[in-house]
């Protein structure tokens, strides 16, 4: 494949478990994880993937050739940080920031990106406006000073349809019922890639807070019978179609997992199992909490 990957850090990609990373937080937080960079005809994409401790959220950068475009922002403060300097490296104004959905491993980081027009879906702007302050009270006593403390929120609204900017051409969807209530998905018709974000996690365990997956099977199905060079997932490295059909195959094993479990410990033990080379059990253990409470 046409790619390769540049490491930013020798950084520890330290396994933490929520507890011990509240105590260690004020002291030290692993560092920045993963940049993959996919070269096409007019454009080139760097991916940030965050480590462990931030569940592997990736961030993605455009960059056109007079411009950047930042999709998502990071969750934890030194990961946000760490993807807007490198942002700067690439010596180009940021013109845009997009945020996929509200979910705040997507767009915590944004108050490093005040200086940018925020641009979202009406619903995710909404969700946001509304949910974010709950959500920084909800992951402060978990992540301490590593959450933002106040909500930046998008201004700017996309609606579904194709715009082009510096000569590249976006096209925009609002995909419903997946991961996100509410999620945008970016097609690059030209470079042939899709920007799936959350409606496809890569050999990452999958946050679930629904047991109904019809909807979100649908969507993979619809687009599998595209045809994309790439495929970025808004959790684990950048793939291609594969992802979207392991994505598909995860999420039956979910559906049965999910009938056959009534605790958390149970569903890991199924997908665990099943899947016992993907990274980010947590994010099972997050599920947990919103499938069966506590
Ligand atoms: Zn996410």
């Amino acid at each position: 494949m046409n790619r390769y990957r540049v490491r930013l850090h020798s950084g520890s990609m330290t396994s933490l478990t929520a507890e011990e990373t509240a105590r260690k937080t004020a002291v030290v937080l692993p560092a920045a994880g993963v940049v993959t960079v996919i070269p096409r005809e007019n454009l080139r994409i760097h991916t940030c993937e965050a480590p462990e401790m931030a569940v592997y959220v990736n961030s993605h950068i455009l960059e056109t050739e007079n411009s950047l475009i930042v999709v998502d922002t990071q969750f934890l403060r030194p990961h946000a940080e760490e993807f807007r300097r490198y942002a700067e490296s690439l010596a180009k104004p940021i013109v845009r920031v997009i945020i996929t959905h509200s979910h705040p491993d997507h767009w915590f980081g944004c108050e490093y990106f005040r200086d940018v027009p925020i641009h979202a879906l009406a619903e995710v702007a909404d969700g946001i406006v509304g949910g974010g302050e709950a959500m920084i009270q909800g992951y402060a006593p978990i992540f301490s000073d590593a959450i933002t403390e106040t909500v930046t929120a998008p201004e700017h609204i996309i609606r579904p349809g194709t715009e082009t900017i510096d000569g590249v051409a976006l096209a925009y969807e609002k995909v419903e019922g997946a991961e996100a209530g509410v999620n945008l998905v970016i097609e690059l018709p030209e470079s042939r890639v899709l920007l799936a974000q959350d409606m496809v996690y890569n050999r990452v365990h999958v946050f679930l807070q629904q047991k109904e997956m019809g909807p979100w099977l649908a969507h993979l199905r619809r687009y599998l019978e595209k045809e994309h060079d790439f495929v970025l997932g808004g959790h684990g490295l950048p793939s291609n179609m594969q992802a979207l059909a392991d994505m598909a195959g995860y999420l039956e094993d979910a559906k049965s997992a999910l009938m056959e479990s009534n605790d958390v410990e149970s569903l890991k033990k199924h997908l665990v199992g099943k899947y016992p080379f993907y990274r980010g059990e947590m994010l099972l253990d997050i599920s947990g909490r919103y499938l069966y409470g506590g």
